[in-house]
């Protein structure tokens, strides 16, 4: 979203509020927003977004809840999971273009400050920002339930839906592999089963 906050830079508003709802597809951005991982997707409109910018003794402010919904595979079985984040984001407002700064001494340095939100023309563009914090936020390891059983090792299969059968048969073969001079060995621990 491009949010126009001219009446807050010229003073004849010390509060604005705002409420809207995008998705990555149509987010408004100045610089290339970040990626998602290539296996959540987040649906149309999918994340809202609602809060305000203040300016107070010629400081502005921004700050958003935001709520984003996504969908992202079981960390086990692979299944889709449908779920929900939430969190605020609170940056500093500043007009002008970012400071430019030698940064010789630190490659990683680009001028920008993260916790700034710049003003390009009037309007404020968080967008941007808004999906970089979506994607730190994103578990790295999340399950469609406690006790997903996962995937067969062996086939494939996905456990939830029944027994393929595998184990069974890798524990019978583990048991003629066994070296025949331990074999009498065996006999005797399975017969004390
Ligand atoms: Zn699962
Ligand atoms: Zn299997």
């Amino acid at each position: 979203m491009k949010l126009d906050i001219t009446q807050v830079i010229n003073g004849r508003l010390d509060r604005m509020e705002f409420t809207y709802k995008f998705s990555p597809d149509t987010a408004c951005v100045i610089e290339e927003a970040p990626l998602l991982p290539e296996d959540v997707s987040i649906p149309e409109d999918g994340i809202t977004v609602s809060g305000e910018v203040v300016s107070k003794g010629g400081y502005m402010t921004f700050t958003a809840e935001v709520d984003a919904e996504y969908t992202a595979p079981c960390s086990r079985c692979l299944d889709d999971i449908h779920e929900k984040l939430s969190f605020s984001l609170f940056r500093t407002v500043r007009t002008g273009a970012p400071a430019v700064v030698d940064n010789t001494d630190d490659d990683e340095w680009d001028g920008v400050l993260d916790d700034v939100l710049y003003v390009h023309d009037s309007h404020l563009y968080p967008d941007g920002d808004i999906i970089e914090q979506i994607v730190l936020e994103l578990p790295m390891y999340q399950l469609c339930s406690p006790d997903c059983p996962g995937l067969c090792p062996h086939c494939g299969r996905k456990l939830s839906e029944g027994d393929c059968g595998c184990a069974a048969k890798e524990a019978e073969r583990a048991k003629k592999e066994i070296d025949p001079r331990l074999a009498k060995l065996q006999k005797l621990l399975d017969k004390s089963e």
